[in-house]
């Protein structure tokens, strides 16, 4: 992976585990942003109000909007489908389910950080 300045966006209902991913992200050396998303929906709105994220993290079960609802609409959309998605689960259940609808890899909660940089390194080339 060559890029060091990622702009992520981050995608969970859960606030604690958005400022974990957010803590992690920070200070693994790859990522200059970190955008915050509690749900689908906002996730959506921050993916079409601006053009310079690099990769998607994206937890499944949330209110409002679902992260299976967020791939269909990623890959669905012209100026979003290459955008790398890494799904973040808390088991294996959804991952047939996350792969088929376009997610480029697969986490399980917790997350650990060794985990989620090696996933990023595989998704960003
Ligand atoms: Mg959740």
């Amino acid at each position: 992976m060559t890029k060091t300045d990622l702009v992520v966006l981050a995608v969970d209902d859960d606030i604690i585990n958005l400022k974990l991913l957010k803590s992690m992200l920070m200070k693994s050396g790859y990522v200059k942003e970190v955008v915050e998303a509690k749900n689908g929906s906002d996730a959506i709105g921050e993916l079409k109000a601006r053009d310079d994220i690099d990769l998607i993290l994206l937890d499944i079960i949330m209110p409002v909007m679902g992260g299976i609802e967020v791939l269909k609409v990623v890959r669905a959309d012209n100026n979003l489908r290459q955008v790398p998605i890494i799904v973040l689960t808390t088991d294996e259940t959804k991952k047939g389910e996350a792969l088929e609808f376009g997610a480029n890899a697969f986490l399980i909660k917790p997350i650990r950080n060794d985990d989620l940089i090696r996933k990023i390194k595989s998704v960003i080339v």
